[in-house]
Formats: structure tokens, sequence, C-alpha cells
């Protein structure tokens, strides 16, 4: 499947807000939005006009497309499942992606983006309750262990990733033991755990006209 393989701060200045998208560099003075916080291009720096009603439905899409790095088939189906579900139809969309193993992975501190946690899963260095599981969509459920691979517990990325993940804490659903590279699913998040500013509610407004 077709995907964004450009510069992803291109994509937070776009949004006008941190995306998280490249590790460590994120939480740093380097980040391109500290520096940078208007839209790419030749244009970015022009005084548009206030966004409003569609285009504003359709940023806010955009961002978590982003910010979970779906591509538009994959979100319409995480949109529809979420739209049978009981519940309220924006926060379901929102739980179900924060449930992937990738973005799991990612708050664990075993990978230092969800990109580069999804490629760890991708590439067979996580195990969920001690089964290789190498699909990042895969969905946690509670009481699930998620742990780095023996073998894997040597590579480099993943120690760093690990090392500069502790100060960055970790979601309340989910338990690390950091020395044993090894993490739990306590709960299934609710939509208070998801720190991310976004009004879902835009979302299903989007999808509903
Ligand atoms: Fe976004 Fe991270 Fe780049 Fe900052 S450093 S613009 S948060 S991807």
């Amino acid at each position: 499947m077709a995907r964004y393989t450009g510069p992803v701060c291109r994509l937070c200045r776009r949004e006008r807000m941190k995306l998280f998208l490249k590790g460590d560099r994120c939480f740093k003075e380097k980040c391109a939005i500290e520096r940078r916080a208007y839209p790419p291009g030749q244009h970015g720096q022009r005084r548009g006009r206030r966004t409003m009603g569609y285009g504003l439905q359709l940023r806010e899409k955009q961002k978590v497309k982003r910010i979970y790095g779906l591509q538009e088939r994959q979100f319409r189906t995480y949109f529809k499942k979420a739209d049978q579900r009981k519940g309220i139809t924006g926060e379901n969309l929102l739980v179900s992606l924060e449930s992937r193993l990738d973005n799991v992975v990612y708050n664990l501190g075993f990978g230092a983006s969800r990109a580069q946690a999804r490629q760890f899963v991708r590439h067979g260095h996580i195990l969920v309750d001690g089964k290789k599981t190498s699909i990042p969509s895969y969905s946690v459920s509670p009481e699930q262990e998620i742990t780095v691979r023996e073998k894997s517990r040597k590579n480099d990325f993943i120690r760093a990733s690990v090392e500069t993940a502790r100060g960055r804490g970790i979601p309340e659903w989910l338990d690390l033991d950091a020395e044993n590279f090894a993490g739990k699913v306590l709960r299934i998040p609710t939509r208070e755990d998801i720190k991310i500013p976004i009004q879902e509610q835009l979302i299903v407004e989007l999808y509903s006209r």
C-alpha cells in the first residue's frame, strides 16, 4: 500500500501542531514546529482565511491519520467499525486507534516514534503473550503482555528508545518493566487517556456529510 515517505516535519507544520512523528527530536528545540510554526511552502507565511466548516473537519481527520500513520482506506475502515459499535463514534475511533499494537509499542517506549514501532513489529522484534506478532494493526486486550524478543534486546535502536522514553512517562493504562523490556496492558484506554488535542466530533461530522 502506498505510504508517505516525504519529510514528516512538513506534516506537523501543515497541521500547525506537533504530531510527534520523529522520535527524540520532537522533544527538542530542533523540532520544526518550535522554529517555524507556519505551514510549509511558498505561501506558508501568508495570512490566510480562517479555516472553517469542511476545511476544519478535513484538517482534524488528516491530523489523526498522520499521527497514527494510516492511509485513507484504513482510516475509513476504522471509522466504519467505530460507527457500528455501541457508544460515541468519535471516542470509539480514537480508542481503537490507540489500542493498535504499534501504538502500544511506541507508548511503552520500545520505539522512538510510531513509525519505528511499526517497523519493529513488522520485523518480528515484538511478542504478544510470548508469541511473535508482526501485524502493526493488531488490537491489544487487557492483561496481554507485550515484550521485546530476547534476541532483539541488544538492538541499539530499541535500547536507545527505551532509554529516552524513560523521561517521557507511559500512559496509565499500560505498565512497563523497562529492565526486562516488558509491558502489560492493564485495561483498554478511555478517551481521557488519549492526550492528543483532537476534536474527534469534527471527523464524525466529515464522514456524515
Ligand atoms: Fe513534528 Fe517531531 Fe518534526 Fe517537531 S520534530 S515537526 S513534532 S515530526
